[in-house]
């Protein structure tokens, strides 16, 4: 139904689409996974013909959005990340207004309008100003306006964005009823959202594909998808039971006669409910049973994880030669200010040693008692000099990095 094919924008330098290629079938509820900026919204711009791509096409029951885009765009219904509302019209003029750009017939207008806000709950707020409405009804309004004309395909960019917990659920309710009778793609960085929703998922990342799959087969590909957790009451057959049980890989035990960690044998064949019939007949009820498949979020997560390594690795590294750099300038700094200080120490010698000659009725003793002294004043000195010295040179650093962020 949809086919996108090598599909790339570029913007300047950046790649925000990179060579994207999937396929849609009718039916589907796509979801569209992906961290900020990952490129979720400009792909769905490409695909509703708002922007055009740098190369690539997208395919709509085998017509080219850019080179059929009317056709096309009757295809489908939109709605962008912020709903494109007029928010000085009513409920009601609003949808009349984009049932007459979407080029509806005249006497398909009122059908449609009523069809639309039907499905969408808006009944209420057909007569209300749009700056009236709370986040939830606009978001609905939005989806009403996508809907006019009866579109195969709905595309929503982040429908469920800043709404409160409960209109997210009645957002999501009303997007299954529609995935009913429509194709859904829909874009989100709410991983439960997609598990919710949706039976596919694309996960894309710095603009490319990095996972394509159902649900379904994106966890059970997994290996640990075959790993289960059982809890029984107390009973010394237990392990036995297990052990002679068929279909299990390998147990292992978290309480002695209690619970136990299984990895389920591969193949098709669905162990579980078998191994729990066994434990049950044979007195050992089963108080607790675990599948400890992976979670989207937990597949979401190593997928790209590779990258945000990579991301954090790059930054140490760039911080460990910038710490290089800055100690090699520093220490080039320091021999230089050490020079100098050398000098002074040695200037101030010569002088002591001049006054010692002139004062001939000081006592030896005396004299190493002011020395003593000197030391003791000395050494708080130098302290103050270390810590005024390092902060300078932690002032100094702050400086360099500053500079080469600009
Ligand atoms: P989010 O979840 O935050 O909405 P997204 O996955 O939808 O993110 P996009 O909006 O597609 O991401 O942006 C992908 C990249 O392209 C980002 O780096 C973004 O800054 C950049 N980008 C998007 N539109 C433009 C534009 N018109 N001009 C320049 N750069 C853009």
């Amino acid at each position: 139904m949809i086919k996108v094919q090598n599909l790339t924008k570029k913007f300047g330098e950046l790649r925000a689409v990179d060579n994207v290629s999937f396929a849609v079938e009718q039916g589907d509820i796509l979801g569209f996974l992906g961290r900020n900026g990952a490129g979720k919204t400009t792909s769905m711009r490409m695909i509703t013909g708002f922007i055009s791509p740098t190369s690539g096409s997208v395919l709509i029951d085998g017509d080219n959005v850019f080179d059929a885009p009317q056709l096309v765009k009757r295809k489908i219904g939109y709605l962008p990340e912020t709903p494109p509302l007029y928010l000085d019209m009513t409920t009601q003029v609003y949808l009349e207004h984009v049932a007459h750009l979407k080029g509806l017939r005249h006497r398909d207008i009122k059908r449609e309008i009523e069809r639309a806000s039907d499905r969408c709950g808006l009944e209420s707020v057909r007569g209300r100003l749009l700056k009236q409405l709370s986040k939830g009804f606009r978001q609905r309004v939005g989806l009403a306006q996508a809907l006019l004309g009866n579109p195969k395909i709905l595309v929503l960019d982040e429908p469920s964005s800043g709404l409160d917990p409960a209109q997210i659920r009645e957002i999501r309710k009303l997007i299954k009823e529609l995935a009913q009778e429509h194709t859904v793609i829909l874009s989100t960085h709410i991983l439960g959202e997609v598990q919710r929703i949706c039976n596919r998922v694309i996960i894309i990342h710095n603009g490319q594909i990095v996972a394509n799959n159902t649900i379904d087969k994106l966890s059970g590909n997994d290996e640990d998808s075959r790993h289960c957790r059982v809890s029984t009451v107390a009973n010394e057959k237990a392990h036995k039971i297990l052990k002679d049980q068929a279909g299990i890989e390998k147990i292992s035990i978290v309480e002695p006669n209690e619970v136990f960690d299984l990895v389920l044998a591969d193949g098709s064949a669905d162990y579980r409910s078998a191994l729990l019939q066994q434990l049950i007949e044979a007195g050992c009820p089963v108080t607790e049973f675990q599948n400890m498949a992976p979670t989207l979020e937990d597949i979401f997560l190593r997928t790209i994880r590779g990258d945000i390594e990579l991301e954090d690795e790059d930054e140490l590294e760039e911080e460990d030669e910038l710490e290089e750099e800055d100690e090699d300038e520093e220490s080039e700094e320091e021999d230089e200010s050490d020079d100098q200080e050398d000098e002074d120490t040695k200037d101030d010698e010569d002088e002591e040693s001049e006054k010692e000659d002139d004062k001939d009725d000081v006592t030896s003793e005396k004299a190493s008692k002011e020395s003593e002294e000197k030391k003791e004043e000395k050494e708080p000195e130098q302290a103050s000099k270390a810590d005024t010295s390092s902060q300078q040179q932690s002032n100094k650093k702050k400086k360099k990095r500053k500079k080469r962020k600009k």
